[in-house]
């Protein structure tokens, strides 16, 4: 699917658990599983489980501040049970210029080494 058209993406399937994943975090709202290509010893993707036009970080709306709220306290849970809470970095990257490669809004968490800064 090209960017931002809305189309169902492969976090789909992870959410309905029809392609597996290393789920480290679940509630009713929110999942976080490990990235399939890690970039950091701990890298954990935070995805909310109802897109609701969250293809990106830049289609949200007032009515998703709340959602927005439990995926970032979501990162910080992810992060102190990985062991990573003295050093880690939450991403999102918005769109094509920033890489975006899937189409369901996620939060990045990375960690367990050295981060540096800037990112590039
Ligand atoms: P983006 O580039 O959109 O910010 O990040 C998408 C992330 O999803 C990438 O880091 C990529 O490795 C990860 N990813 C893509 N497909 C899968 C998959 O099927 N399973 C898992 N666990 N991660 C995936």
């Amino acid at each position: 699917a090209s960017a931002e058209s809305g189309a169902p993406t492969i976090f789909d399937k992870i959410i309905s658990k029809e392609i597996p994943s290393s789920i480290v975090y679940e509630d009713e709202k929110v999942l976080a599983f490990r990235d399939i290509n890690p970039q950091a010893p701990v890298h954990i993707l935070v995805i909310p489980k109802l897109r609701d036009g969250l293809t990106t970080l830049g289609k949200a709306e007032a009515r998703h501040a709340e959602v927005l709220g439990q995926l970032l306290y979501a990162a910080k849970i992810v992060a102190e049970k990985e062991g990573i809470g003295d050093g880690f970095r939450v991403v999102i990257n918005n769109g094509p210029g920033a890489c975006q490669s899937v189409y369901h809004l996620h939060l990045h968490v990375l960690g367990g080494r050295q981060m540096k800064w800037p990112p590039g």
